[in-house]
């Protein structure tokens, strides 16, 4: 049986090690960590370690701990290979039995109401990217943004099945209010570590120079509308996390929508 940890900063974030895997909701140990055709591994008695560093690198930055601090009810972290997910979490306990539909909808209409729990997949051995020495992807830049979407789910503010229309996805470089928001949230860590600026949600087009804030003219987006939508949204569903992000200065974090445009968002279109 593997065991269960969790975050000494926040109990509410659990993994199990050895680390578990969910296949069609079904938990099982994961057999994939030995990788030698791309020359990467991780073993599996190593995952959890991995896993907790990512969590402290997450919490070594002022926005990681406000992100890691605001989730409120349970988040589970499962391993996965190839890319990250999460979800609002319908089993009782760690997963493995059959869940009905009922309550993957019941789970579903509890994140964007009244708050879930959640679960998060996160692969943990895909190599950082860097680019003049300065980070563009890491698994924990990937972590950091999937506990957005967990901090939503808790706090029943999920809205990734509201999509945009695609002229609106285009330009705000998200598919969904969902993602905009963590699109947002990631940029202003990045902004705190001195790491490149994404542009979309996506990876498709050149990122912004470590340090650049954006704007109109550097994302060629209406970014302040975007960043209007996403504080007031914020503020009136997870005001913690608004009034977290908003008392980080302009030496900590130089690009902070919450903090430059907190306050009067409400009167905003
Ligand atoms: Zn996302």
């Amino acid at each position: 049986m593997p065991s269960r940890l969790h975050d000494r900063r926040n109990p509410n974030i659990q993994w199990f090690d050895p680390p578990v895997a969910l296949e069609n909701g079904r938990a099982r140990s994961s057999p994939w960590f030995f990788d030698p055709e791309e020359g990467r591994s991780l073993e599996p008695e190593l995952w959890s370690v991995e896993l907790g560093l990512a969590l402290d690198r997450v919490a070594s930055s002022r926005v990681g701990r406000a992100i890691v601090d605001c989730v409120r009810r349970r988040t589970t972290i499962y391993a996965t290979h190839g890319g990250a997910y999460t979800d609002p979490d319908p089993f009782v306990d760690q997963a493995g039995v059959e869940i009905p539909n009922a309550r993957l909808e019941a789970a579903m209409r509890d994140a964007t109401t009244i708050g879930a729990d959640a679960l998060i997949g996160i692969d943990l051995i895909e190599p950082a990217v860097a680019q003049s020495g300065a980070e563009v992807w890491a698994p924990y830049l990937a972590l950091l943004h999937e506990l957005v979407h967990a901090v939503n789910i808790t706090w029943g503010n999920y809205r990734v099945r509201a999509m945009f229309a695609p002229t609106e996805a285009n330009r705000v470089g998200a598919p969904s209010p969902e993602e905009e928001m963590a699109l947002l949230i990631d940029n202003i860590h990045r902004s705190e570590r001195g790491l490149w600026i994404r542009r979309r949600y996506d990876s498709a087009g050149p990122l912004l120079r470590p340090g650049t804030i954006p704007r109109n003219r550097s994302m060629g987006i209406d970014v302040t509308r975007s960043e209007a939508r996403v504080v007031s949204r914020c503020e009136r569903r997870v005001p913690i996390l608004a009034a977290r992000l908003a008392a980080l200065d302009r030496r900590t974090c130089p690009y902070n929508p919450f903090r430059d445009r907190g306050g009067g968002a409400s009167a905003w279109p």
